[in-house]
């Protein structure tokens, strides 16, 4: 008779539904909580047409946590009254993130503004933007979360593009605000692992899980699952349980040309067994 595998704790790992893009909420919520993952990573357009109480109840009735909304809208902007716009839309990003339960706003700020060349420039106005949507991000207890995104990005997507960037901002902007920490964006930075640790398990808010393919045919939208690729995720594992760290990971995956074109079952069942080994339990510290 062979042993019984030991039970898998997934109490901490959260799929981010743009993984699999085809299904609705409703459907994604129930796909999720029948793999027995802890929580779904929630993105704006999934929640046209429902409240955000509806989609709270709709969740937590399927017993999953939302580590994540995503995104905020874009501020890196010139134009004074499309920046004031932008950072409204932003205040009602965090309203609806409270209202589904959402830890953290996911902060993407935009890249240079249009016809512009001064990066520095496009950094400093992202944190004065930041500086002034954090007292409504404390108002409503959602994390801004500032997550690095690929030098690639830089200029069309977002101009806050290393780990340690983003920690001078979180230092600096202080409490409401932390690191969403993605393995595809930061894994080919040197100063990636002594970013984690300078940030502690208290500036993390997320760790996002997928892998780097080579090579990788679109920037955005071409990312490998976990083990299909070049990034040692194990090793961030390591460090993370290091540190101490005990929040969410979370699998997410652009994947136009390969795994949105599957069965999102498929999808969801394969994102499973893949990141489950790099998924610490729930009590990291013990
Ligand atoms: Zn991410």
């Amino acid at each position: 008779m062979s042993a019984a595998a030991p039970a898998r704790d997934l109490s901490r790992f959260a799929i981010n539904q743009i993984t699999t893009p085809s299904l609705d909420l409703r459907a994604a919520v129930e796909m999720y909580a029948r793999a027995r993952v802890g929580g779904i990573g929630v993105w704006m357009q999934y929640l046209e047409g429902m409240s955000g109480a509806a989609a709270r109840h709709l969740i937590r009735d399927a017993g999953l946590f939302v580590p994540c909304l995503c995104t905020s809208a874009w501020v890196n902007l010139t134009d004074k009254a499309a920046y004031g716009a932008a950072l409204d839309e932003n205040r009602r990003r965090l309203d609806l993130a409270a209202d589904i339960g959402a830890a953290t706003l996911v902060v993407v700020p935009g890249g240079l503004a249009t016809g512009e060349t001064d990066i520095a420039a496009a950094r400093c106005r992202v944190e004065d933007a930041l500086g002034e949507l954090l007292p409504h991000a404390r108002a409503t207890g959602v994390a801004l979360g500032l997550e690095p995104l690929h030098p690639m990005y830089a200029a069309e997507r977002s101009c806050l593009n290393t780990f340690a960037h983003c920690l001078d901002l979180v230092e600096r902007l202080g409490a409401g605000t932390g690191i969403v920490a993605d393995v595809y964006h930061c894994w080919w930075d040197a100063d990636f692992a002594a970013g984690l640790r300078r940030a502690g398990p208290e500036r993390i808010l997320s760790f996002h899980l997928c892998d780097w393919l080579t090579p990788t045919r679109d920037v955005y939208q071409d990312r490998g699952m976990v083990g299909d690729g070049v990034i040692d995720i194990a090793f961030y594992r390591q460090v993370l349980d290091e540190i101490g760290y005990d929040g969410p990971f979370e699998v997410e995956i652009f994947s136009k040309l390969d795994w949105w074109l599957r069965d999102p079952q498929e999808t969801t069942s394969i994102s499973v067994e893949r990141c489950a080994p790099f998924v610490a339990p729930r009590q990291v510290r013990l």
